[in-house]
């Protein structure tokens, strides 16, 4: 079977709700991918942050054999000897008192909605049914209808409805906006510290310092949605880290298993995760023997390998590269660590031709919004793999 076989199968069969570039992937190392063709590309989307630790890591991969041949699933009704060693591991990494495993990313954010609104009955003691979270304008959380129902994309609310209420949108990077959109009922602001599916938009400097001090003073937690941001992706272990801040609860997912099994978790102060009691909230798979191995080995992984201070190093390197190309398509190149966005003119015609050429010329990397060419690659690329990389985005941004 060639390329085209794969892709009529695929659009026979399966739902038609992705438009992916045409390339059909059977085959993955670090930062390559060969197609089933036998090109090779080099993968600049690392499946949106997922493959931080870079495809199939030796260690990773071997952790997932050495427990699927041990016990992959008891279900939380019984307990299992992985997941209270990811709990311990997790949290004196990332200093979060409690761990609440999940294993989609949405489920992540789901769990943080639920324990903020229980936080506000049973703690704060807003009135029954009346708790507010405010969210930022062009988010992305996920894909369940709670989810989107605060998002501002309308396509993905068109159809769904009815919507789930108890959201309220303020501009993103506007402390003023977050500060007069809080009642007496607002019991949570959940923001993502860099908007990835948003087109990598990094707010001002001191914004979420900011958000915190108000969240603070007006008895409001602040939730981070770091699962494309955290784990290294910005060039530190969680972006929250360049304000300063810590917020009361965080969301992860993506990294959280180096991309071979889906782990993701809500972090807390026991305060908030102590709203939960048994039979409030759970997942048959969350918490899973397999999963939490998995993810044990790529949390260490992330760590014995630096790679979140190789993100910060290269993702620098990387955005200085870009900005000495100069292209006339360029209006902006941002991000952080190896996060990082290059918006174009509105004249450029968009990213996906810029995306397509790419391909063209065996680098992957996937547009976001429809004018923002997205460069993420796993944090394990190295100055070389950059240097070979920017030979040829240098032709594509050079393009008519
Ligand atoms: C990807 C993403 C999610 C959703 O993760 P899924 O695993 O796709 O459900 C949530 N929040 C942010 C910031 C993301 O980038």
């Amino acid at each position: 079977m060639n390329t085209q076989d794969y892709i009529s199968l695929e659009n026979q069969y399966g739902a038609n709700n992705y438009n992916p570039l045409d390339v059909v992937i059977d085959k993955a190392q670090g930062v390559w991918v060969w197609d089933v063709e036998g090109n090779k590309y080099m993968d600049c989307l690392a499946a949106y942050s997922a493959v931080n630790q870079g495809h199939c890591h030796p260690r990773i991969v071997d952790a997932l054999k050495n427990q699927a041949e041990k016990v992959t699933l008891t279900s939380r009704a019984f307990r299992n000897d992985q997941l209270p060693l990811l709990y311990k591991e997790l949290s004196e990494l990332t200093g979060f008192e409690k761990v609440l495993p999940m294993n989609s990313g949405a489920e992540a954010v789901e769990t943080a909605l639920k324990a903020v609104r229980k936080w506000g009955y049973k703690v704060k003691g807003v009135p029954e049914n009346k708790a507010e979270i405010i969210t930022c304008r062009n988010n992305f959380g996920g894909r369940t209808i709670t989810i989107i129902s605060f998002s501002t994309e309308e396509q993905y609310k068109d159809g769904f409805g009815p919507l789930t209420p108890g959201f309220k949108n303020v501009e993103y990077g506007n402390a003023k906006a977050l500060e007069e959109a809080i009642t007496e009922n607002t019991v949570a602001f959940l923001v993502e510290p860099i908007q990835g599916e948003g087109g990598v938009i990094v707010p001002p400097e001191g914004y979420l310092k900011e958000a915190y001090d108000i969240c603070q003073k007006n008895n409001v937690l602040l939730i981070t949605d770091e699962i494309q941001s955290g784990l290294g992706r910005s060039g530190k272990l969680f972006a929250f880290e360049y304000d300063g801040i810590r917020p009361d609860g965080v969301t992860i997912g993506k990294a959280l298993s180096g991309g071979l099994y889906p782990v993701s978790a809500f972090l807390a102060s026991k305060e908030i995760m102590d709203v939960f009691h048994p039979g409030d909230h759970g997942s048959t798979f969350g918490g899973n023997p397999l999963g939490a191995a998995v993810a044990r080995e790529a949390l260490k992984v992330l760590v014995e390998e630096n790679l979140v201070e190789k993100s910060y190093e290269h993702g620098k390197y990387f955005r200085e590269q870009l900005r000495a190309v100069n292209s006339k398509h360029v209006k902006e190149i941002r991000g952080r660590g190896l996060f990082i966005g290059v918006e174009l003119n509105d004249e450029a015609g968009g990213a996906r031709r810029f995306c397509e050429a790419l391909m063209g010329k065996g680098i992957l990397a996937k547009e976001t919004h429809d004018n923002v060419i997205r460069f993420a690659p796993p944090l394990v690329i190295t100055k070389e793999e950059i240097d070979w990389a920017m030979e040829r985005i240098k032709d594509v941004l050079l393009m008519d």
